[in-house]
């Protein structure tokens, strides 16, 4: 059994991985401002304000990690970053 701790290593390793692969800078919060961050757990990557907590929907981000080149079956991570920084003109 994995303690609590390990899981949470775990976790932010994941998010390291996931950090260097998607590189790309998230955009304040559209309700309140507050900064953004990736937050990767056992089986789903999502983007979440830090003040408000605030997220958006969960995607896969293990697949990130088929190797080979060329090889993407996922690219949940980079739709969120996507989706995120989208912002609707007024
Ligand atoms: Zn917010």
């Amino acid at each position: 059994m994995k303690t609590l701790e390990e899981f949470q290593k775990e976790d932010e390793k994941n998010r390291k991985k996931v950090l260097k692969k998607y590189p790309e800078k998230l955009k304040p919060c559209p309700f309140c401002g507050g900064k953004a961050r990736i937050v990767v757990d056992d089986d789903f990557v999502y983007i979440q304000c830090k003040k408000c907590e605030v997220n958006t929907r969960y995607e896969d981000w293990e697949d990130i990690y088929a190797d080979g080149p060329g090889v993407v079956i996922s690219e949940g991570p980079g739709v969120l970053i996507k989706e995120w920084n989208t912002r609707k003109e007024k």
